[in-house]
Protein backbone atom coordinates (compact mmCIF):
# COMPACT_ATOMS: atom_id res chain seq x y z
CA UNK A 1 0.00 0.00 0.00
CA UNK A 2 1.23 3.44 -0.75
CA UNK A 3 2.02 6.21 1.95
CA UNK A 4 -1.40 8.33 0.44
CA UNK A 5 -3.13 5.11 1.61
CA UNK A 6 -1.79 5.93 5.14
CA UNK A 7 -2.44 9.39 5.40
CA UNK A 8 -6.23 9.31 4.51
CA UNK A 9 -6.85 6.32 6.52
CA UNK A 10 -5.41 8.33 10.01
CA UNK A 11 -7.89 11.03 8.61
CA UNK A 12 -10.37 9.26 8.34
CA UNK A 13 -9.97 6.66 11.61
CA UNK A 14 -7.94 9.31 13.20
CA UNK A 15 -4.69 7.72 15.97
CA UNK A 16 -3.51 5.59 16.91
CA UNK A 17 -4.90 3.01 14.55
CA UNK A 18 -3.06 -0.29 13.25
CA UNK A 19 -3.75 -0.64 9.88
CA UNK A 20 -2.72 -4.35 7.69
CA UNK A 21 -2.24 -4.26 3.91
CA UNK A 22 -3.97 -7.81 2.66
CA UNK A 23 -1.97 -8.08 -0.25
CA UNK A 24 1.40 -8.80 1.59
CA UNK A 25 0.25 -11.03 3.82
CA UNK A 26 -1.29 -13.15 0.78
CA UNK A 27 2.46 -12.45 -1.26
CA UNK A 28 4.13 -13.82 1.99
CA UNK A 29 2.04 -16.88 2.33
CA UNK A 30 2.90 -17.29 -2.15
CA UNK A 31 6.48 -16.34 -1.17
CA UNK A 32 6.44 -19.42 1.57
CA UNK A 33 4.23 -22.35 -0.60
CA UNK A 34 6.14 -21.02 -3.77
CA UNK A 35 9.07 -22.10 -1.75
CA UNK A 36 7.84 -25.84 -1.07
CA UNK A 37 6.26 -26.29 -4.60
CA UNK A 38 8.16 -29.69 -4.64
CA UNK A 39 6.29 -30.91 -1.40
CA UNK A 40 2.89 -32.72 -2.41
CA UNK A 41 1.80 -32.67 1.14
CA UNK A 42 2.48 -28.71 2.54
CA UNK A 43 0.52 -27.23 5.74
CA UNK A 44 1.50 -24.07 6.64
CA UNK A 45 -0.50 -23.61 9.98
CA UNK A 46 -0.89 -19.75 11.10
CA UNK A 47 0.59 -18.91 14.24
CA UNK A 48 -2.60 -16.73 15.02
CA UNK A 49 -0.99 -15.23 18.29
CA UNK A 50 1.24 -12.90 16.01
CA UNK A 51 -2.19 -11.56 15.17
CA UNK A 52 -5.24 -12.66 16.27
CA UNK A 53 -8.10 -10.49 14.25
CA UNK A 54 -11.02 -12.84 13.03
CA UNK A 55 -10.91 -10.96 8.95
CA UNK A 56 -7.19 -11.57 9.38
CA UNK A 57 -7.89 -15.45 10.42
CA UNK A 58 -10.39 -15.69 7.64
CA UNK A 59 -8.02 -13.80 4.97
CA UNK A 60 -5.44 -16.85 6.16
CA UNK A 61 -7.90 -19.94 5.97
CA UNK A 62 -8.45 -18.16 2.35
CA UNK A 63 -5.35 -18.23 1.41
CA UNK A 64 -5.27 -22.03 2.43
CA UNK A 65 -3.36 -21.80 5.91
CA UNK A 66 -4.28 -23.63 8.77
CA UNK A 67 -4.05 -22.30 12.67
CA UNK A 68 -1.33 -23.08 15.41
CA UNK A 69 -2.96 -22.00 18.72
CA UNK A 70 -1.20 -21.73 21.85
CA UNK A 71 -4.66 -21.55 24.20
CA UNK A 72 -7.77 -22.65 23.98
CA UNK A 73 -9.05 -19.02 23.43
CA UNK A 74 -6.84 -19.02 20.36
CA UNK A 75 -8.79 -22.30 19.26
CA UNK A 76 -12.05 -20.85 19.86
CA UNK A 77 -11.60 -17.73 18.21
CA UNK A 78 -9.99 -20.04 15.19
CA UNK A 79 -13.21 -22.14 14.90
CA UNK A 80 -15.37 -18.98 15.39
CA UNK A 81 -13.10 -17.67 12.09
CA UNK A 82 -14.75 -20.33 10.03
CA UNK A 83 -11.70 -22.84 10.51
CA UNK A 84 -12.14 -26.73 10.29
CA UNK A 85 -10.86 -28.72 13.79
CA UNK A 86 -8.93 -30.29 11.49
CA UNK A 87 -7.11 -27.67 10.48
CA UNK A 88 -5.89 -26.09 13.73
CA UNK A 89 -2.98 -27.78 15.86
CA UNK A 90 -3.00 -26.45 19.86
CA UNK A 91 0.37 -26.57 20.73
CA UNK A 92 0.04 -25.01 24.27
CA UNK A 93 3.30 -24.75 26.80
CA UNK A 94 1.91 -24.62 31.11
CA UNK A 95 -1.93 -25.13 30.40
CA UNK A 96 -3.70 -27.32 32.57
CA UNK A 97 -5.06 -31.08 31.47
CA UNK A 98 -8.09 -30.07 31.86
CA UNK A 99 -7.52 -27.23 29.05
CA UNK A 100 -5.90 -29.81 26.50
CA UNK A 101 -9.08 -32.27 27.41
CA UNK A 102 -10.98 -29.43 26.47
CA UNK A 103 -9.56 -28.74 23.01
CA UNK A 104 -9.99 -32.75 22.29
CA UNK A 105 -13.54 -32.29 22.79
CA UNK A 106 -13.29 -29.56 20.05
CA UNK A 107 -11.68 -31.78 17.98
CA UNK A 108 -8.31 -30.14 17.23
CA UNK A 109 -4.70 -31.81 16.45
CA UNK A 110 -3.41 -32.07 19.88
CA UNK A 111 0.66 -31.30 20.61
CA UNK A 112 2.04 -32.43 24.01
CA UNK A 113 5.62 -31.04 25.33
CA UNK A 114 5.96 -32.68 28.54
CA UNK A 115 6.17 -36.71 29.73
CA UNK A 116 4.05 -35.77 32.99
CA UNK A 117 1.09 -34.80 30.17
CA UNK A 118 1.99 -37.40 27.58
CA UNK A 119 1.77 -40.44 30.11
CA UNK A 120 -1.36 -39.06 31.55
CA UNK A 121 -3.37 -38.73 28.30
CA UNK A 122 -2.28 -41.70 26.88
CA UNK A 123 -3.61 -43.56 29.78
CA UNK A 124 -6.52 -42.00 29.34
CA UNK A 125 -7.25 -41.36 25.91
CA UNK A 126 -4.85 -43.96 24.20
CA UNK A 127 -7.45 -43.94 20.88
CA UNK A 128 -6.29 -39.81 20.18
CA UNK A 129 -3.80 -38.98 17.47
CA UNK A 130 -1.27 -36.90 19.41
CA UNK A 131 1.84 -34.35 18.25
CA UNK A 132 5.15 -34.92 20.21
CA UNK A 133 7.07 -31.69 20.78
CA UNK A 134 10.69 -32.32 21.19
CA UNK A 135 13.18 -29.49 21.88
CA UNK A 136 16.02 -30.53 19.40
CA UNK A 137 18.32 -28.53 21.97
CA UNK A 138 19.88 -26.52 18.84
CA UNK A 139 20.28 -22.91 19.13
CA UNK A 140 18.48 -20.63 16.80
CA UNK A 141 18.88 -16.81 16.81
CA UNK A 142 21.15 -15.21 19.02
CA UNK A 143 18.37 -13.28 21.54
CA UNK A 144 17.86 -15.60 24.53
CA UNK A 145 14.42 -14.31 25.28
CA UNK A 146 12.92 -15.36 21.86
CA UNK A 147 14.72 -19.00 21.62
CA UNK A 148 13.27 -21.81 23.15
CA UNK A 149 15.11 -24.65 21.23
CA UNK A 150 18.17 -24.54 23.91
CA UNK A 151 18.98 -26.21 26.77
CA UNK A 152 16.94 -24.73 29.80
CA UNK A 153 14.04 -23.80 27.57
CA UNK A 154 10.66 -24.87 29.09
CA UNK A 155 9.71 -25.53 25.84
CA UNK A 156 9.02 -29.17 24.60
CA UNK A 157 10.56 -32.76 25.38
CA UNK A 158 14.10 -33.39 25.05
CA UNK A 159 15.37 -35.23 22.69
CA UNK A 160 17.47 -36.98 25.23
CA UNK A 161 13.96 -37.96 26.61
CA UNK A 162 13.12 -40.12 23.19
CA UNK A 163 13.40 -43.43 25.47
CA UNK A 164 11.10 -42.32 28.18
CA UNK A 165 8.40 -41.14 25.30
CA UNK A 166 8.65 -44.70 23.62
CA UNK A 167 8.04 -46.49 26.56
CA UNK A 168 5.19 -44.38 27.35
CA UNK A 169 3.81 -44.76 24.15
CA UNK A 170 4.42 -48.52 24.43
CA UNK A 171 2.55 -48.67 28.05
CA UNK A 172 -0.55 -46.78 26.67
CA UNK A 173 -0.80 -47.67 23.07
CA UNK A 174 -1.17 -44.45 22.22
CA UNK A 175 -1.18 -42.90 19.25
CA UNK A 176 1.31 -41.08 17.60
CA UNK A 177 1.26 -38.84 14.73
CA UNK A 178 3.00 -36.21 14.34
CA UNK A 179 6.26 -34.85 15.39
CA UNK A 180 7.16 -31.41 16.21
CA UNK A 181 9.69 -28.59 17.10
CA UNK A 182 9.75 -24.74 17.39
CA UNK A 183 13.30 -24.30 18.19
CA UNK A 184 13.13 -20.37 18.25
CA UNK A 185 12.40 -16.99 16.37
CA UNK A 186 15.54 -16.53 14.09
CA UNK A 187 16.85 -18.83 11.20
CA UNK A 188 19.24 -16.85 9.77
CA UNK A 189 21.38 -20.01 9.60
CA UNK A 190 20.16 -22.74 7.39
CA UNK A 191 23.18 -25.23 7.86
CA UNK A 192 21.51 -24.60 11.91
CA UNK A 193 18.21 -25.46 10.81
CA UNK A 194 18.56 -28.65 8.55
CA UNK A 195 20.51 -30.15 11.50
CA UNK A 196 17.83 -29.38 13.74
CA UNK A 197 15.63 -31.28 11.04
CA UNK A 198 17.84 -33.81 10.72
CA UNK A 199 17.21 -34.74 14.79
CA UNK A 200 13.40 -34.90 14.15
CA UNK A 201 13.91 -37.15 11.20
CA UNK A 202 16.03 -39.60 13.64
CA UNK A 203 12.99 -39.00 16.19
CA UNK A 204 10.43 -39.92 13.28
CA UNK A 205 11.52 -42.87 13.00
CA UNK A 206 10.45 -44.35 16.40
CA UNK A 207 7.02 -43.72 15.57
CA UNK A 208 5.29 -46.07 13.04
CA UNK A 209 2.55 -43.71 11.91
CA UNK A 210 3.31 -40.68 11.44
CA UNK A 211 1.27 -38.00 9.02
CA UNK A 212 3.15 -35.10 9.75
CA UNK A 213 6.40 -33.50 10.56
CA UNK A 214 6.42 -29.95 11.58
CA UNK A 215 9.33 -27.89 11.27
CA UNK A 216 7.37 -24.77 13.49
CA UNK A 217 8.49 -21.19 12.84
CA UNK A 218 11.53 -18.89 13.16
CA UNK A 219 11.58 -17.36 9.82
CA UNK A 220 13.33 -14.21 10.21
CA UNK A 221 12.25 -10.79 8.67
CA UNK A 222 13.66 -7.38 8.48
CA UNK A 223 12.88 -5.07 10.63
CA UNK A 224 15.27 -2.18 9.71
CA UNK A 225 17.31 -1.68 6.69
CA UNK A 226 20.53 -3.77 6.62
CA UNK A 227 18.81 -6.86 8.72
CA UNK A 228 19.47 -9.87 7.77
CA UNK A 229 16.30 -12.61 6.39
CA UNK A 230 15.55 -16.24 6.35
CA UNK A 231 16.66 -16.87 2.91
CA UNK A 232 13.03 -18.95 2.60
CA UNK A 233 13.73 -20.00 -1.44
CA UNK A 234 17.22 -21.86 -0.46
CA UNK A 235 15.65 -23.31 2.89
CA UNK A 236 12.65 -24.55 0.42
CA UNK A 237 15.14 -26.17 -1.96
CA UNK A 238 17.22 -27.49 1.23
CA UNK A 239 14.39 -28.71 3.33
CA UNK A 240 11.99 -30.04 0.25
CA UNK A 241 14.89 -32.54 -0.91
CA UNK A 242 15.77 -33.77 2.02
CA UNK A 243 12.08 -33.99 3.16
CA UNK A 244 11.33 -35.87 0.30
CA UNK A 245 14.40 -38.60 0.45
CA UNK A 246 13.52 -38.83 4.34
CA UNK A 247 9.71 -39.62 3.43
CA UNK A 248 11.62 -42.66 1.27
CA UNK A 249 13.29 -43.49 3.96
CA UNK A 250 10.31 -43.78 5.92
CA UNK A 251 7.92 -45.22 3.44
CA UNK A 252 5.52 -43.17 3.31
CA UNK A 253 4.34 -39.26 2.18
CA UNK A 254 3.88 -37.13 5.03
CA UNK A 255 2.56 -33.46 5.53
CA UNK A 256 5.56 -31.35 5.62
CA UNK A 257 3.99 -28.39 8.56
CA UNK A 258 5.52 -24.85 9.20
CA UNK A 259 3.38 -22.34 11.86
CA UNK A 260 4.76 -19.05 10.71
CA UNK A 261 3.25 -15.97 12.62
CA UNK A 262 5.55 -12.92 12.36
CA UNK A 263 6.86 -14.09 8.48
CA UNK A 264 3.60 -13.92 7.04
CA UNK A 265 2.03 -10.62 9.25
CA UNK A 266 4.94 -8.53 10.60
CA UNK A 267 5.03 -6.57 7.09
CA UNK A 268 2.15 -6.33 6.32
CA UNK A 269 1.23 -4.00 9.36
CA UNK A 270 1.55 -0.28 10.23
CA UNK A 271 0.62 1.45 13.53
CA UNK A 272 -0.38 5.48 13.10
CA UNK A 273 0.14 7.64 15.95
CA UNK A 274 0.06 11.22 16.60
CA UNK A 275 2.55 13.49 17.39
CA UNK A 276 1.49 15.52 21.16
CA UNK A 277 4.41 17.49 21.56
CA UNK A 278 8.13 18.27 20.75
CA UNK A 279 9.86 18.66 23.39
CA UNK A 280 13.39 20.01 23.05
CA UNK A 281 15.88 19.32 26.20
CA UNK A 282 19.21 19.70 26.92
CA UNK A 283 20.85 16.84 25.24
CA UNK A 284 17.70 15.56 22.76
CA UNK A 285 14.69 16.40 20.49
CA UNK A 286 11.96 13.77 22.34
CA UNK A 287 8.72 13.53 20.07
CA UNK A 288 6.23 12.04 22.40
CA UNK A 289 3.25 10.22 20.44
CA UNK A 290 -0.51 9.01 21.35
CA UNK A 291 0.27 6.06 21.96
CA UNK A 292 2.95 3.84 24.47
CA UNK A 293 3.75 0.76 25.18
CA UNK A 294 0.26 0.01 25.96
CA UNK A 295 0.05 -0.21 22.66
CA UNK A 296 3.43 -1.19 21.20
CA UNK A 297 5.47 -3.38 23.44
CA UNK A 298 8.01 -4.83 21.83
CA UNK A 299 10.70 -2.46 21.53
CA UNK A 300 10.42 -2.03 25.29
CA UNK A 301 10.00 -5.76 25.86
CA UNK A 302 12.57 -7.34 23.52
CA UNK A 303 14.80 -4.26 22.74
CA UNK A 304 12.74 -4.63 19.12
CA UNK A 305 13.57 -1.58 16.18
CA UNK A 306 10.45 -0.77 13.93
CA UNK A 307 11.47 1.84 11.82
CA UNK A 308 9.37 5.39 12.18
CA UNK A 309 8.58 7.18 9.39
CA UNK A 310 7.23 10.85 9.33
CA UNK A 311 3.79 10.51 7.12
CA UNK A 312 3.20 13.93 7.33
CA UNK A 313 6.47 15.25 6.20
CA UNK A 314 8.09 12.16 3.97
CA UNK A 315 10.23 14.41 1.88
CA UNK A 316 11.40 16.33 4.90
CA UNK A 317 14.84 17.69 6.01
CA UNK A 318 16.00 14.48 8.19
CA UNK A 319 17.06 15.15 12.06
CA UNK A 320 17.86 13.33 15.09
CA UNK A 321 14.40 12.55 17.29
CA UNK A 322 13.82 10.34 20.39
CA UNK A 323 10.31 9.02 19.85
CA UNK A 324 8.39 8.19 23.47
CA UNK A 325 5.27 7.23 24.42
CA UNK A 326 2.51 9.01 26.63
CA UNK A 327 3.12 6.19 29.20
CA UNK A 328 4.02 7.49 32.89
CA UNK A 329 6.55 5.47 32.80
CA UNK A 330 9.78 5.33 30.48
CA UNK A 331 8.44 4.43 27.30
CA UNK A 332 10.99 4.69 24.59
CA UNK A 333 10.17 3.95 21.06
CA UNK A 334 13.62 4.71 19.67
CA UNK A 335 16.30 6.47 20.34
CA UNK A 336 18.66 9.26 18.03
CA UNK A 337 16.94 7.99 14.70
CA UNK A 338 16.87 10.18 12.20
CA UNK A 339 13.41 11.11 11.09
CA UNK A 340 11.84 13.74 8.20
CA UNK A 341 11.48 16.90 10.51
CA UNK A 342 8.54 16.65 12.88
CA UNK A 343 5.97 18.99 13.66
CA UNK A 344 3.27 18.71 16.25
CA UNK A 345 0.28 16.75 14.84
CA UNK A 346 2.05 15.00 12.06
CA UNK A 347 1.23 10.97 11.68
CA UNK A 348 4.16 8.80 12.69
CA UNK A 349 3.82 5.61 10.55
CA UNK A 350 5.80 2.71 12.42
CA UNK A 351 6.86 -0.26 10.12
CA UNK A 352 6.49 -3.87 10.68
CA UNK A 353 3.43 -3.45 13.06
CA UNK A 354 1.36 -6.71 12.16
CA UNK A 355 3.09 -9.26 14.53
CA UNK A 356 3.17 -9.38 18.09
CA UNK A 357 2.14 -5.67 18.43
CA UNK A 358 -1.72 -5.39 18.69
CA UNK A 359 -1.67 -8.73 20.30
CA UNK A 360 0.37 -7.84 23.29
CA UNK A 361 -1.64 -4.59 23.78
CA UNK A 362 -3.14 -3.47 26.90
CA UNK A 363 -4.68 -0.74 28.75
CA UNK A 364 -2.13 0.40 31.35
CA UNK A 365 -2.77 4.12 32.22
CA UNK A 366 -6.53 2.87 31.76
CA UNK A 367 -6.17 4.06 27.98
CA UNK A 368 -7.98 2.30 25.23
CA UNK A 369 -6.82 -0.11 22.80
CA UNK A 370 -6.96 1.58 19.32
CA UNK A 371 -9.29 0.64 16.04
CA UNK A 372 -7.58 -2.15 13.81
CA UNK A 373 -8.08 -1.43 9.85
CA UNK A 374 -7.33 -4.20 7.01
CA UNK A 375 -6.76 -2.12 3.63
CA UNK A 376 -8.02 -5.17 0.93
CA UNK A 377 -8.98 -4.66 -2.27
CA UNK A 378 -7.89 -0.70 -2.30
CA UNK A 379 -10.13 0.07 0.66
CA UNK A 380 -9.47 0.61 4.45
CA UNK A 381 -12.29 -1.55 6.46
CA UNK A 382 -12.35 -1.35 10.16
CA UNK A 383 -12.08 -4.92 11.45
CA UNK A 384 -11.94 -3.78 15.00
CA UNK A 385 -13.50 -0.73 16.95
CA UNK A 386 -11.05 0.87 19.12
CA UNK A 387 -11.94 0.54 22.82
CA UNK A 388 -14.60 3.18 24.74
CA UNK A 389 -14.26 3.96 28.06
CA UNK A 390 -16.76 2.01 29.07
CA UNK A 391 -14.89 -1.31 28.32
CA UNK A 392 -12.63 -0.10 31.21
CA UNK A 393 -15.68 -0.36 33.48
CA UNK A 394 -16.95 -3.96 31.56
CA UNK A 395 -16.06 -6.83 34.65
CA UNK A 396 -15.50 -4.20 37.04
CA UNK A 397 -17.84 -4.79 40.85
CA UNK A 398 -18.40 -1.35 42.61
CA UNK A 399 -18.76 -2.77 46.05
CA UNK A 400 -19.22 -0.38 49.06
CA UNK A 401 -16.27 0.62 50.91
C1 LIG B 1 5.00 -18.19 18.52
C2 LIG B 1 5.06 -19.51 17.88
C3 LIG B 1 5.25 -19.61 16.50
C4 LIG B 1 5.43 -18.42 15.59
O1 LIG B 1 6.68 -17.83 15.70
P1 LIG B 1 7.08 -16.62 14.71
O2 LIG B 1 8.45 -16.23 15.11
O3 LIG B 1 6.09 -15.53 14.90
O4 LIG B 1 7.01 -17.14 13.32
C5 LIG B 1 5.24 -20.87 15.96
N1 LIG B 1 5.07 -21.97 16.72
C6 LIG B 1 4.89 -21.90 18.05
C7 LIG B 1 4.70 -23.14 18.83
C8 LIG B 1 4.89 -20.68 18.68
O5 LIG B 1 4.72 -20.62 20.00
Amino acid sequence: MKIEDLQSIAKTFSSPVYVYDADKISSQYQRLTNAFANVPHLRINYAMKALSNLSILKLMKKLGAGLDTVSIQEVQLGLRAGFAPSQIIFTPNGVSMNEIEEAMQLGVQLNIDNLSFLEQFGSKHPEVPVCIRINPHVMAGGNANISVGHIDSKFGISIHQIPHILRIVENTKMHINGIHMHTGSDILDIDVFLYAAEILFETAKHFKDLQFIDFGSGFKVPYKEGDIQTNIEELGERLSSRFLEFCKEYGRDLTLAFEPGKFLVSQAGYFLVKVNVIKQTTSTVFAAVDSGFNHLIRPMFYGATHYIENISNPQGRKRFYSVVGYVCETDTFASNKQIAEITEGDILCFHNAGAYCYTMASNYNSRLRPAEVLWINNEAKLIRKAESFDDLLRNQIEIDV
